[in-house]
């Protein structure tokens, strides 16, 4: 069944008004029609069983039918602190990472970051924010993965919530599964957690000192220099794994 993420302005009593580009898409593109039922999520955690009640080409509108607790969100709160990179290889890493479970994306500066994409214009906000919106639907995820705006690398070592990884090729010691066992008897909730992956060229040596300074662990991918997108997509997943959360 197809899903749509609405804001929660556009349901009022049982009865959902699609905006202008999600009315367009129903008609238009998928060619639905009353009486076809759709999945409605207002990013509030519940989802809507909703049947079309007007479709046309400027306005589509369902009534609800019932609504339950969505399923679609992991247990572990995680947030990638990406760095900017080739925008299409952005765009790839935000896809996937929606598609894994991540909550919140926060584009990093550093200093080797791609120049071109430091500067986030409104279009370019809109489109990653209609990338991470259908890979959501695609993905059957509950809500909407948040989209900050870009953070120096100083800014997010201060604030990520901790635990903090930062993956860096060069660390031979600390694997991932050692980081989190370590902690797994310090810290009593690792329910949240923040990772942060390096650009094109990786990390400056004062870059990973810095981090070091705000507590932030190192952690190696094996002996293979990933690129940054599959880095980020390699990290999620294998903590996705570690926490259960790609079994049935
Ligand atoms: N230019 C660097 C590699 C950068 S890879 C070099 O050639 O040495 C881009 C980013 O992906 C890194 O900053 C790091 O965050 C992550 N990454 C890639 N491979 C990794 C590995 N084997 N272990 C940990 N992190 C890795």
């Amino acid at each position: 069944m197809h899903r749509f993420f609405v804001s929660p302005a556009d349901i009022s009593g049982d009865t959902v008004a699609f905006p202008r580009d999600l009315s367009r898409q129903i008609s238009r593109v998928l060619r639905m029609s009353p009486g076809d039922e759709v999945t409605v999520l207002d990013d509030t955690g519940w989802e809507y069983l909703a049947a079309l009640s007007v479709v046309n080409a400027t306005r589509a509108e369902a009534r609800i039918v019932s609504r339950y607790e969505g399923l679609g969100e992991p247990a572990v709160r995680l947030t990638l602190y990406q760095a900017m990179i080739r925008p299409e290889r952005f765009e790839w890493a935000l896809q996937k990472c929606t598609e894994l479970g991540i909550v919140r994306f926060v584009p990093l500066i550093t200093r080797r970051a791609e120049r071109r994409s430091r500067d986030v214009s409104a279009n370019r906000r809109q489109r990653w924010q209609r990338i991470i919106r259908e890979a959501a639907e695609q993905s059957r995820r509950s809500r909407l993965p948040a989209l900050d705006e870009p953070q120096t690398l100083e800014k997010a070592l201060k604030s990520a919530t901790r635990p903090v990884l930062m993956a860096w090729e060069a660390e031979t010691i600390q694997s991932l599964k050692s980081s989190l066992e370590g902690r797994a008897h310090s810290e009593a909730d690792l329910g949240t957690l923040s990772i942060i992956v390096g650009p094109e060229g990786g990390f400056d040596h004062d870059e990973v000192e810095l981090a070091r300074e705000y507590n932030v662990e190192t952690v190696g991918l094996g002996n293979r220099i990933l690129r940054s997108e599959t880095a980020a997509v390699t990290l999620t997943t294998a903590i996705m794994h570690e926490f259960g959360e790609l079994e049935p």
